[in-house]
């Protein structure tokens, strides 16, 4: 049965760094911060309208949940622990900084029902973070990891791709180390440059050059094959479509069908390594996916049919339970 989350937005407050890239109002699209009453309303909402709550976490999201004042942060944890055990919910999700995670902090989010916590890891490269300003290290990710998992907690690791002083290289390292650290999942944000952000501000004065729109993706396509082939989920991949996110952007790159671009391009590369490999010399080639992923190898757009067609391959896909995700067998 898929996941689902009740999101709840937890805007800036409490968090003690800007990094370069950040406007928590923009990014979460929310002005107003929740109260226990909010919480409960939603909770009360959402257990009416959602279809197995045994699979649906309360998650806050938006901020740095653990470095919110402690007396709020205790409010919207008991609000929602209201809502988690027997016929309600699974449990609850936060997301937050590697530095804001303490065995104190965890022993009272598990005993609140905290079942997942997702750390901006963002880049595991001690250069790109200090001039990101995120304010920890590489070794302080892997340091909260480890308490995590010590607890028995779910472990999720946002990445950003094409931050400020960031190379391909560096990308490589980051997706190899957040790999080392096993999460059970993993978010994948490219970077979207915001209006009234220091990196807009670096952007437009030069010193900030992006990678351009088909590298973010080339690394964010083989990030996603490296850990949905071991196993770690990826349960993003883009900033969500937002009307505020578009509005205010400046660079970067979003697109709103991001994650299906990315796996266009993952099975384009495949279709095109079978090809070469089994010396394919006919104008129609038929190549076998997953059923969940014929949409996917047909391409955003159809664009694999369109991209194979202007080099003469009549493309043809049809799905078979056999063939894992991300992988495709030429038929004939
Ligand atoms: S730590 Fe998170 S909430 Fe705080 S400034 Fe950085 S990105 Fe924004």
């Amino acid at each position: 049965m898929k996941h689902s989350n009740i999101s709840i937005f937890v805007p800036h407050v409490g968090c003690p760094h800007k990094c370069t890239f950040c406007d928590q109002n923009t990014i979460s699209g929310a002005q107003h911060l929740p109260h226990g009453d909010d919480v409960r309303e939603i909770c009360t909402r959402a257990l009416s309208e959602v279809r197995s709550p045994e699979n649906t976490e309360i998650a806050f999201f938006g901020g740095s949940f653990t470095a919110i004042p402690h007396d709020y942060m205790t409010e919207l944890l008991s609000a929602a622990h209201e809502f988690v055990g027997e016929g309600r919910f699974r449990g609850i999700r936060c997301s937050t900084r590697p530095d804001c995670i303490t065995p104190e902090i965890l022993f009272e989010l598990k005993a609140a029902g905290v079942t997942a916590i997702e750390l901006g890891a963002q880049s595991m490269d001690d250069e790109v973070l200090a001039l990101n300003e995120r304010g920890h290290t590489a070794q302080e990710v892997i340091n909260a990891c480890e308490l995590i998992r010590a607890f028995g907690i779910e472990l999720g690791l946002q990445m950003m791709i094409g931050l400020y002083g960031s190379t391909p290289e560096k990308e490589w390292e980051t997706i190899r180390a957040i790999h080392a650290l096993r999460p059970d999942t993993v978010r994948i944000y490219p970077v979207v440059v915001l209006e009234g952000t220091k990196l807009a501000e670096l952007l437009k004065s030069g010193e900030y050059v992006p990678f351009d729109f088909d590298t973010a993706v080339d690394i964010a396509a083989s990030a996603m094959v490296m850990f949905e082939g071991d196993g770690i989920r990826v349960i993003k991949c883009g900033l969500h479509a937002s009307e505020f996110v578009e509005h205010d952007m400046v660079g970067g790159f979003y697109h709103p069908a991001f994650r299906e671009i990315c796996e266009t391009v993952i099975y384009r590369h495949n279709m095109e390594f079978e090809l070469k490999n089994c010396g394919h010399m006919s104008d129609t080639a038929v190549f076998a996916v997953s059923p969940s992923c014929i949409s996917k190898a047909v391409g955003h757009g159809r664009a694999n049919i369109e991209y194979f067609r202007e080099r003469g391959i009549a493309l043809k896909i049809t799905g078979d339970e056999s063939v894992p995700k991300y992988r495709c067998e030429l038929r004939r």
